[in-house]
């Protein structure tokens, strides 16, 4: 009998501490952009077994239901192999409005790096999760039914329903592309009744000059193919079939499928009967200035003059299908006030409440008490939210903001008037060019400007003017001074508890040895939380704790563009805590 090896122990401990970093978490959630009218909710399913890393996305346009509840289900499944990364809802604010596009199409926004609406910046998170992955599976909902040829309007190659649609078949551009697609499609489709509602291969030639579908250059399924060189697919379901719950069925089994085929060992989560029998959840209530807000509810009393306090109470958490959630006010649509200030300076008529767009409860307001009274001469005074926080400035005066920090206008204290307040160079909302900017989120990013509008200062700063253009009210004005993000300082924690602070230098190594440790602060100009850190690829919030590889480096990024404020590599020598991790 072999001696037992005296080298196995060791080896042991090595590939624990390789693979303890991830076998630690199997599950996780990340927000990007929080705080943000976009939060974006993303999920990482680690297998315990090594293996490629796919990528599925649902919820990019709003009105394709269907998608966004296969990717919501598949973030519950069981991953044994390999890494799933779920984006269950793309385009959250495009949800609760069940709308295709708010700006412009996301979908279209991948052949080059936008940074103007809040659209593009959702894509930028969504290019760096596809650079992370092996390949993309995209969920989608689509009017009719595909075909080859035109059988009736509903049917023919205009439509995409009921396909599973890829850019190109050629081998060298997708090896086994269409061979895998082939392969799911002659096994989902044996269970698929009526017949005609059956999965069809739906090849855009998007590469040739000559296809009929050129647009879809713009999209994400492309950018994976043509700029990662990853296989990547869109399944989409068909709007003409009215069960909702028949096509996730099929489109859960699809992507399963399809999982599989790209490597992924996963148990998927059963759709049981109850899962979208309650959907989108009909026991949401919602806490308005501490008064509960539900189905029943026919007025609401606010008091005038005084922030409002809108709040989710008993979210479904772990709820089957997780909804995103809304409060929208009659007079600002689409600017959801359980994730943004509101200061009533005017009455407005009522607000509603949504679970994934669909309306729950809808209230009347009930003014109560007095409305803020104005100066009886005087300089009007704006009202506005600075990052979450109220800033009140004189008319002609100066308002001091960092690039990325996230302004919302609110109207003239005392006015009592839907007040028009224009950014100059800004537009709140394509298709809607009225010159007013109240009440929406505004990210000071030069990029989402008309550059003619924005002045550059000699030291470097920017300068914006908000103009008040309310119709028979006299013109005043005051501006927006916007300054360079800096950071200057992170602290950490290592393991044994120490805080380490560190300069903060781009460019510089970090001196921050390989191992685990918590991030304690970053320190820098502007409101606390704008900026986000990445330690190699993984986001880590202040107070989470996060591992450092050797080969890594500390990214910083505005937490609301996503852009990058700079990198360090870290110094590789590894320190006592690396060690005890194996490095
Ligand atoms: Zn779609």
């Amino acid at each position: 009998m072999p001696r037992p090896s005296k080298l196995l122990p060791g080896l042991l401990l090595l590939a624990l501490a390789v693979f303890a970093p991830c076998s630690g978490a199997l599950a996780e959630s990340v927000t990007f952009f929080p705080g943000t009218q976009y939060a974006l909710e993303v999920h990482f399913l680690r297998g315990e077994k090594p293996g490629p890393t796919v990528m599925v996305q649902g919820g990019i346009q709003g009105d394709e239901a269907a998608g966004f509840l296969t990717a919501q289900l598949l973030s519950r499944a069981k991953v044994a192999k390999g890494t799933v990364i779920v984006v269950p809802r793309a385009n959250p604010p495009s949800i609760h409005e069940r709308k295709r596009a708010i700006n412009v199409d996301l979908n279209r926004r991948f052949d080059q790096d936008y940074n103007e609406f809040y659209e593009d910046r959702l894509a930028r998170v969504i290019r760096f999760l596809v650079s992370q992955s092996q390949a993309l599976i995209h969920l989608h909902e689509g009017s009719g039914f595909y075909d080859t040829v035109r059988r009736s309007d509903l049917r023919g190659p205009q439509r995409y329903g009921q396909s599973v649609i890829v850019d190109s078949a050629d081998p060298r551009r997708a090896p086994q592309l269409e061979r895998a697609v082939r392969q799911v499609l002659a096994k989902v489709n044996e269970g698929v009744t009526p017949k005609d509602w059956a999965f069809q291969l739906f090849n855009m030639d998007t590469f040739n000059d000559r296809s009929r579908y050129l647009e879809q250059r713009k999209s994400l399924t492309y950018y994976a193919l043509s700029r990662v060189g990853i296989p990547a697919l869109a399944v989409e379901v068909s709007k003409n079939i009215p069960d909702l719950s028949w096509k996730v069925t099929q489109q859960l089994k699809v992507t399963a499928l399809f999982l599989r085929q790209f490597g992924i060992e996963l148990e998927p989560p059963r759709l049981g009967p109850e899962d979208l029998k309650a959907y989108p959840s009909r026991e949401l209530r919602v806490l308005v200035n501490g008064s509960p807000l539900t189905a029943q509810t026919r007025t609401i009393r606010l008091d005038p003059g005084k922030p409002l306090d809108v709040r989710f109470e008993n979210l479904p958490e772990g709820a089957a299908m997780s909804p995103v959630t809304a409060v929208f006010a009659s007079d600002r649509p689409g600017f959801n006030l359980a994730k943004g200030p509101r200061l009533p300076l005017a009455p407005f008529q009522g607000i509603d409440v949504r679970a994934d767009g669909v309306v729950l409860a809808r209230a009347a307001l009930e003014w109560k008490g007095a409305w803020p009274a104005a100066e009886a001469a005087g300089k009007p005074r704006f009202v506005c939210w600075l990052g979450g926080e109220l800033r009140v400035v004189p008319a002609d005066g100066e308002l001091d903001a960092v690039q990325g920090d996230q302004l919302v206008l609110e109207g003239v204290w005392g006015s009592r008037r839907d007040e028009v307040l224009n950014l100059k160079g800004y537009v709140s909302r394509v298709g809607k060019n009225d010159g007013q900017d109240a009440g929406q989120e505004i990210i000071l990013d030069p990029n989402s400007f008309i550059p003619k509008f924005v002045k550059h200062l000699e030291n470097g700063d920017l300068l914006y003017e908000v103009v008040r253009e309310t119709p028979k009210e006299p013109q005043a004005h005051f501006f927006l001074r916007v300054k360079p993000r800096v950071v200057t300082e992170l602290t950490v924690r290592d393991q044994q508890g120490r805080a380490i602070t560190l300069e903060w230098r781009p460019g510089k190594a970090l001196a921050l040895p390989p191992g685990r440790y918590v991030l304690e602060e970053l320190r820098g100009n502007g409101p606390a939380g704008m900026v986000q850190f990445f330690a190699g690829r993984r986001p880590v919030g202040v107070g989470q704790a996060f591992i450092v590889a050797p080969s890594d480096e500390i990214v910083l990024r505005q937490a609301t563009t996503f852009a990058e404020i700079g990198k360090m590599p870290v110094n590789s020598v590894v320190s006592e805590a690396g060690r005890a991790l194996g490095y």
